[in-house]
């Protein structure tokens, strides 16, 4: 390990992506990861065509496409009334062509993980450390002090904050609180195929929604699994992440639902729990030679199904930055943060509002579905024509210059 490594506090997707980003341009990284073991937990993770670019970039493309699934739709369903609301095909040729050859994609996250952890094990730039929890950090000049618990101290020449929602690089980075608990619970569990009931399995990505409440499914692992994401507002939790649900009030929630919501639900013995939170966007997360990337960046609702998705761009833009300032990091930090912030900002805002939409009730309920029914993609015969999520499928390029000044 060179003696001058990029310090890397948390072992997320976010993190192993910019260890891998750095390391693939010859810079020796450390990864402080506070669990016990490098993994991930949660269930599906859906991918735009966006990250299948990053993928590229991170020499992960054939890889990844041992587990992933490409569903043949996207499809919105009435939870009331089990109309088809919206459906846009992004399993086909019209969706390839209009992003750049690459389709939509979901994975388990396990799978990706291990794709990720794999290679960042393979790599002799990156070192990996389990049960390390980062505290806090001093800027030393041209260096960065990052204290561990227990009373360790590391030294590096950049410290990037990869350590999620909770981080305590930003905390001690922007000083700006703590995150902001929407009221929505996310219930995640996932189903062998054989315990689907065979009119309820399809390979596309099913949101049904209904009021206050959404339920996803979709499969995973070369149609092996079945993912299934419940959601419906609460106001019982303040925080939570990874602990058991309580079903009964699960299953209250969606009880006016159609059937097929229900029988699904039933099918599940344990849920785990997630109370979902984000932040108000920020202008500015790079102080000096230290920045911060994915949910520790820009925490959002996964109403887009973009988080990871960000947390990879970010890695892939960070690392490009760093070597076009000749490894200049507080520079590399701006430029990285300018071209990042408004664009995640934009994922961030709008899941909100997507969340809105997919929960809406009464009168407002059936504008949507009004609304929705005359965009492209709702007439099965018609060319879709994507361009409602073109600005953000469509993707980033990877920086090959320094910003315009
Ligand atoms: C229900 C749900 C569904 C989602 N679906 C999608 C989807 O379909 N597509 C998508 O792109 N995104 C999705 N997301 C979002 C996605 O999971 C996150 O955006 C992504 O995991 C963020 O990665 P990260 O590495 O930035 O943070 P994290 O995954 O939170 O990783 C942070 C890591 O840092 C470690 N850590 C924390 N504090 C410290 C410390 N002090 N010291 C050392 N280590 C520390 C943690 O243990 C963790 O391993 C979803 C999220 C939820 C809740």
């Amino acid at each position: 390990m060179s003696a001058d490594p990029v310090l890397v506090a948390g072992g997320g997707i976010g993190g192993l992506a910019a260890a891998l980003a750095l390391a693939r341009k010859g810079r020796a990284v450390r990864v402080f990861e506070q669990g016990a073991e490098f993994r991930e937990i949660g269930a599906g993770i859906q991918l735009g065509p966006n990250v299948y670019r990053m993928f590229e970039a991170l020499g992960l493309t054939h890889a990844i496409e041992r587990y992933s699934v490409h569903p043949d739709n996207l499809v919105m369903k009435d939870a009331l009334t089990g109309e088809d609301v919206i459906r846009v095909p992004v399993g086909g040729d019209a969706f390839r062509e209009r992003f750049g050859g690459y389709l939509y994609g979901v994975i388990h996250r396990g799978d990706l993980y291990q794709v990720l952890l794999e290679t960042c094990r393979a790599h002799d730039r990156i070192e990996l450390n389990a049960l390390t929890r980062c505290l806090s950090y001093e800027e030393r000049g041209d260096r960065v002090v990052l204290q561990l618990e227990g009373g360790g101290r590391v030294e590096g020449c950049a410290l990037i904050g990869a350590d999620g929602l909770w981080s305590k690089v930003r905390a001690q980075l922007l000083a700006d609180g703590k995150p902001r608990v929407s009221g929505h619970i996310a219930y995640r569990a996932v189903l062998p195929r054989a315990e689907v009931p065979g009119d309820l399995w399809q390979n596309n990505v099913v949101l049904w929604a209904g009021p206050r409440t959404h339920l996803v499914h979709y499969p995973l692992r070369r149609g092996e699994l079945y993912n299934l994401v419940a959601v419906f507002h609460s106001d019982r939790y303040e925080e939570g992440w990874d602990v058991y649900g309580d079903p009964a009030e699960l299953h209250a929630k969606f009880a006016s639902e159609r059937p097929e919501v229900r029988r699904l639900l039933e099918k599940i013995n344990v849920w785990k729990m997630w109370v979902l939170c984000d932040r108000e966007p920020a202008r500015e997360w790079s102080r000096g030679r230290v920045t911060l990337l994915g949910d520790a960046a820009h925490p959002m609702l996964q109403y887009l199904a973009q988080g990871a998705n960000m947390a990879l761009e970010d890695a892939v833009v960070l690392a490009a930055y760093a070597e076009l300032a000749g490894w200049d990091f507080a520079r590399a930090f701006r430029w990285y943060q300018d071209a990042r912030y408004l664009r995640t900002a934009r994922v961030q805002v709008t899941a909100r509002y997507y969340g809105d939409i997919y929960h809406a009730a009464g009168v407002v309920r059936e504008v949507r579905n009004w609304f929705l029914a005359s965009k492209p993609g709702a007439d099965p015969n018609a060319r879709p024509s994507f361009e409602g999520v073109a600005w953000l499928y469509d993707g980033i390029r990877v920086p090959t210059a320094p910003p315009a000044a």
